[in-house]
């Protein structure tokens, strides 16, 4: 959906080529901006006739101190690689593992999680900038410096969930914790009774939790009744599950086929398969990798007879006024003839460190994957129903996350990030030639310019 034709791509392999690659952007008077893994949704990871700064050569895993849990690695290395070397590096004795990642896909590069200040499941954890120690960050200029919350502080906070305009982190430290086993404990809960519940599981211990929701427009349940999952912390299981339950790629593929066809059907075998998962074991880390199906929506647009794909909104309100909210989230999703092929509500501490924090406050986080169908009037149909969720969270005193889509107002922007005019007004005063620049940014920059919209 973010067709984009650019100029050229750079792809260094060490810091040092990184900064030329900067430099030669500069002399040339050339705009530029890093790509990861280039999932991202908002086109910030693009730049309609620029350069991309490609960081998949940036790959190493440079250091690891198995005393203090720290790893420094590139910032192109991609979840699996960093797993799967702590998994096997003979002096992780202490099984020092990540804290948190994306949930539902893996293939994600770490500069892209810094950049985006990604979340994962955790009941009791902030963004994930609380989990990198310090960074290498190559400037406007092509300069490496090291950047943590007293060298660099700025420039930290602002990289930090930057979205790449502030320079390519070429580096980070990851704070690591230990491996633990958990128990997956499963329930059908109503929305009313979901806070209480994960309130509980949080004081008793558990570390990770989530709630998925029932998807059916026409259904009461719809955005109430729904699977709570928390993880509970125990010692090591004597024995692997008998029976354990799992979902498979063809499972995957056909729930995600009849969410579009007939979703009260789809939510009810899920957390039947949910449900019977309960008291299966789980490594804390494994237990957030998750199948991506990759294209899986060609198969979906041949039983719909239309081309589509699903696309994605968060949205944050205060944790007590979490039912009232997903209340109003109904109302709005069926007066717009939505179709939400999945949601999810997690819980998020207060970040205290990025300039551009879209975790202002605990908030509990409403995730919907709404089906979009790829003509004018569906994009158009999506565009308003992603500004009507917004305007409910505004409306309970929440906020939404700034780079899924391009749809908020300008309005709804300055409401949820107060903080956003600073933030283009630092972007100009350290990059006053543009050197990091992003489709993203453009259309934010020109909402801000226009003052009609
Ligand atoms: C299926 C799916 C599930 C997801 N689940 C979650 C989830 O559970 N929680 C969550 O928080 N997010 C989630 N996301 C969003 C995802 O975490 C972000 O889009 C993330 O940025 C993707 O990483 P990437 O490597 O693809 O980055 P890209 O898309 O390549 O880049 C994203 C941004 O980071 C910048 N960037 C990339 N590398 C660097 C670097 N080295 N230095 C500076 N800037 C850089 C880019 O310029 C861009 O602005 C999900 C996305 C998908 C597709």
């Amino acid at each position: 959906m973010n067709a984009t034709s650019v100029a050229g791509l750079l792809r260094p392999r060490s810091i040092d080529q990184a900064c030329d690659a900067v430099r030669d952007c500069a002399r040339l008077g050339r705009s530029t901006i890093p790509m990861g893994a280039r999932h991202a949704m908002g086109g910030q990871q693009f730049l309609d006739g620029g350069w991309l700064l490609d960081t998949g050569g940036l790959d190493a895993i440079l250091d690891f101190d198995a005393e203090r849990g720290l790893l420094t690695v590139q910032a192109g290395v991609r979840w699996p690689a960093v797993l799967d070397w702590l998994a096997r590096h003979p002096d992780n004795r202490r099984g020092w593992t990540i804290r948190q990642k994306q949930t539902g896909a893996d293939d994600f590069s770490l500069g892209g999680a810094f950049a985006a200040n990604i979340h994962g499941r955790g009941l009791a954890f902030a963004p994930f900038v609380e989990d990198v120690e310090s960074i290498v960050l190559i400037d406007e200029r092509g300069q490496a410096m090291c950047a943590d919350r007293s060298e660099n502080a700025e420039r930290f906070a602002l990289a930090a969930g930057g979205y790449g305009l502030f320079g390519l982190v070429a580096q980070l430290t990851l704070r690591l914790v230990p491996r633990t086993w958990l128990r997956r404990e499963v329930e059908l809960v109503r929305v009313g009774e979901l806070m209480p519940r994960l309130d509980a599981a949080i004081a008793q211990g558990c570390s990770y939790g989530d709630f998925q929701f029932a998807i059916d427009p026409r259904s009461d349940d719809f955005l109430d009744l729904g699977i709570v999952s928390c993880y509970r912390p125990i010692a090591a299981p004597a024995a692997a599950d008998a029976d354990a339950r799992h979902l498979r790629s063809e499972d995957f593929a056909r729930l995600l086929c009849l969410a579009h066809t007939d979703p009260g059907r789809a939510f009810s075998e899920y957390s039947n398969f949910y449900l019977a998962t309960h008291g299966q074991h789980y490594l804390s880390d494994a237990q957030q990798s998750g199948i991506y199906l990759d294209g899986y929506h060609a198969q979906v647009d041949t039983v719909l007879g239309h081309c589509g794909s699903e696309m994605i909104t968060e949205l944050y309100v205060p944790r007590p006024r979490l039912a009232a909210f997903m209340a109003c989230a109904a109302d709005s999703l069926r007066r717009h003839d939505a179709q939400p092929i999945y949601g999810t509500v997690r819980l998020i501490q207060r970040d205290p460190t990025s300039m551009l924090a879209w975790a202002r406050e605990d908030w509990a986080c409403v995730v919907f994957n709404l089906h979009v169908r790829h003509d004018v009037a569906g994009r158009a149909a999506a565009a308003g129903a992603f500004r009507a969720l917004i305007d409910d969270a505004l409306r309970y005193g929440g906020s939404y996350y700034l780079t899924y889509h391009r749809h908020a107002t300008r309005a709804q922007v300055v409401a949820a990030y107060p903080q956003f005019p600073r933030f283009l007004q630092r972007k100009r005063e350290l990059d006053p030639d543009r050197r990091w620049d992003s489709d993203w940014y453009r259309h934010h920059e020109a909402l801000f310019a226009d003052r009609a919209r």
